[in-house]
């Protein structure tokens, strides 16, 4: 995943460069904005209806609030000091009906809020989902899959905050705040300009803080994010953490993520809560102020206490909209992090283009050939240097080699999993970075080298490589693969779940599936990377006669390191080092002396004759 440089900030989302620190700053907070117009053009049209209701909602609330300072006055003065019997009802009613109405009110806006909240999480999950469908094979192999899911699942949610937290803000607190400062100032405004005095030191105050949390929040999702990553890995992997008695080892690992995580959060909390003593302090030194001041002023000029009462009522209620309001920009920039890592991730260049004018591959029972390719992974030596071959249509060609040769690096090109750096891969004569991955993947039955199985029934498995298949060919395709019969012995047979990745399967159960999933997909192009390696000698020979028969008039390309897998194939194909080393079929290979194949496969013999030797 792209990730900005410390000098850039953040700047991938908004263009700003940042080249020191001071500007830096500048650019953090000019670049909030951008993010925070950005979520709400997204998302805030296909809510419109509920964001109205909950505004109208969210005034009535404000509105309501003030009304009760409001009316303190008259309480004091008309009720209390002036007796007036005939207001004592009407003023408890309307004291009690606008409780009625911020009650019902708080109910309706929080209810809307919360689902379009969820709505728009979902939305978030489905769109960055979408986008990581999008990315190519290089992204997958430079990126750590659990935590990769963990910081999606994490910052999703910062998303549905922003919109919500800015609307519940400005509309609820804001607008609280602006009724009852003019309560106050209606009251007494002498005394509101004292109170004002907080304003400019709990905006700096807050200012700076929120600062601090922006960069902490950002370090803890990436820790929280790592640390479920490996917990995912661990558990994953448990056999091997077992059989290498590595857990005391694993345990301290999670142990040092836990506390550093542990730590961040605790400094999370220590910044953001710095809010609270800071605002109750200032709070506090206002409001005895204004008690002291009003005290004062009451018992030697003799006014009617009605406008202090109404005023102080007002202060006090203007607390918690103040203190929510200052809380707001740090849990803001919290959820500012978040969702700036999301977009980091919608943003990203999708690096599987496609040629505008791609087309349709017309030919895919042609032949297939490899002109001059060159290709090397990211940051890693060539693998494939000026690789030229030709895999006749209709025929089988295998490709054999020492590990580490680039034989599964040729699967991984012909299905565009990556791009050659030079040369090109045609197909019926057609270049395949002109056609569409679709029709090109469409075009071919792949078995990898490690059977990916989903967690679902064994059907579901096999269907996979043709959804629209009934269950006669599911079960067909399965009989070919020398499969049908152990999934019958399972007690729900076809519809028997194979658990996380098949782990309730054996390998060659798992391979065995994989081939039928491929036999079903009727494709015109097979490719084999090692489809037979788990398999015991009885089951890959039965295999052997079912892939045979798959292949008979398929373009077919066979990976194998078991020499007697290949014998038959129409041209065996030696690769060295990125490159054909030899080329022909097996009668002529083992000819050649000192050839690669004919080392190779006399070597094998030879280690099978003294393997029945000594089981003899
Ligand atoms: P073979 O199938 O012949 O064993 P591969 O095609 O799998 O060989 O690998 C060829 C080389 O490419 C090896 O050196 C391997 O380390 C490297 N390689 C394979 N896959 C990747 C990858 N996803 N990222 C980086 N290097 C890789």
């Amino acid at each position: 995943m792209r990730c900005a440089s410390p000098d850039e900030g953040y700047s991938a989302n908004t263009g700003v460069r940042v080249s020191d620190k001071t500007n830096r700053r500048l650019a953090l907070f000019s670049q909030s904005w951008p993010l925070v117009k950005r979520v709400f053009r997204e998302n805030a049209r296909a809510h419109l209806g509920t964001y109205a209701l909950a505004t109208v909602c969210l005034l009535l609330i404000a509105g309501s609030t003030a009304f009760v300072a409001w009316i303190m006055r008259d309480i004091i003065n008309e009720i209390f000091y002036g007796q007036r019997k005939d207001l004592i009802w009407i003023v408890s009613g309307a004291v009690f009906l606008a409780f009625l109405v911020r009650g019902v009110a708080t109910y309706i806006q929080a209810v809307g809020l919360a689902k379009v909240g969820n709505n728009l999480a979902a939305r978030y999950q489905i769109r960055v989902f979408d986008k990581l469908m999008s990315m190519d094979m290089a992204f997958f192999s430079s990126v750590h899959s659990g935590t990769l899911a963990a910081q999606i699942n994490q910052n999703v949610g910062g998303v549905r905050d922003i919109l919500n937290m800015t609307l519940t803000s400005l509309a609820r607190d804001f607008v609280t705040l602006l009724g009852l400062i003019g309560v106050m100032v209606f009251q007494d405004p002498y005394l509101f300009l004292m109170a004002a005095l907080i304003g400019p030191p709990l905006i700096l105050s807050v200012g700076y803080l929120s600062r601090r949390v922006r960069s902490v929040t950002a370090q803890a999702i990436q820790l929280n994010s790592s640390l479920l990553g490996a917990m995912q890995e661990a558990t994953q992997g448990v056999a091997v953490v077992k059989a290498y008695t590595m857990e005391s080892g694993i345990a301290r690992h999670i142990q040092a993520l836990i506390t550093s995580t542990e730590e961040r959060s605790n400094k999370i909390a220590r910044v953001s809560e710095r809010t609270s003593p800071i605002a109750e302090t200032l709070a506090g030194l206002t409001i005895a102020g204004v008690i002291a001041y009003s005290g004062y002023r009451a018992a030697y000029d003799g006014i009617p206490p009605g406008n202090t009462f109404a005023f102080i009522t007002a202060l006090l209620l203007a607390y918690d909209p103040v203190r929510r309001l200052a809380r707001m920009q740090i849990s803001m920039e919290r959820a500012l992090v978040n969702a700036r890592m999301i977009y980091d991730i919608l943003d990203m260049p999708v690096r599987e283009p496609e040629a505008v004018d791609a087309v349709g591959l017309s030919n895919p029972s042609g032949e297939i050939r490899f002109e001059d390719v060159d290709f090397a992974y990211e940051s890693t030596l060539p693998v494939l240097k000026d690789l030229s071959f030709t895999a006749k249509a209709g025929k089988t060609t295998a490709l054999v080699g020492p590990s580490g040769s680039g034989k599964s690096t040729v699967a991984a090109l012909m299905l565009r999993f990556y791009e050659p750096s030079q040369g090109r891969i045609t197909i019926g004569g057609e270049d395949i970075r002109k056609t569409t991955t679709n029709s090109l993947r469409k075009s071919i039955a792949y078995v990898s080298q490690q059977p990916w199985l989903f967690d679902g029934t064994i059907r579901e498995n096999i269907r996979f490589g043709k959804p629209e298949a009934d269950n006669a060919a599911v079960e067909e395709a399965a009989k070919l693969a020398n499969a049908h019969d152990f999934i019958s012995e399972q007690a729900k047979g076809y519809d028997t779940p194979v658990g996380e990745n098949g782990t309730l399967l054996s390998g060659g159960q798992r391979q065995r599936i994989s081939i039928a999933r491929a036999i079903l997909r009727d494709a015109p192009i097979l490719i084999l990377d090692e489809a037979t390696s788990a398999l015991d000698n009885e089951s890959e020979k039965k295999v052997q006669d079912a892939l045979d028969t798959a292949m008979k008039g398929r373009t077919t390309i066979v990976i194998a390191h078991r020499l007697s897998t290949v014998i038959n194939a129409d041209k065996i194909i030696t690769l060295y080092e990125g490159q054909v080393a030899e080329e022909g079929t097996h009668a002529a290979l083992v000819k050649k002396r000192d050839g690669i194949y004919a080392r190779f496969f006399a070597m094998q013999n030879g280690k099978t004759k003294e393997g029945q030797s000594e089981n003899e």
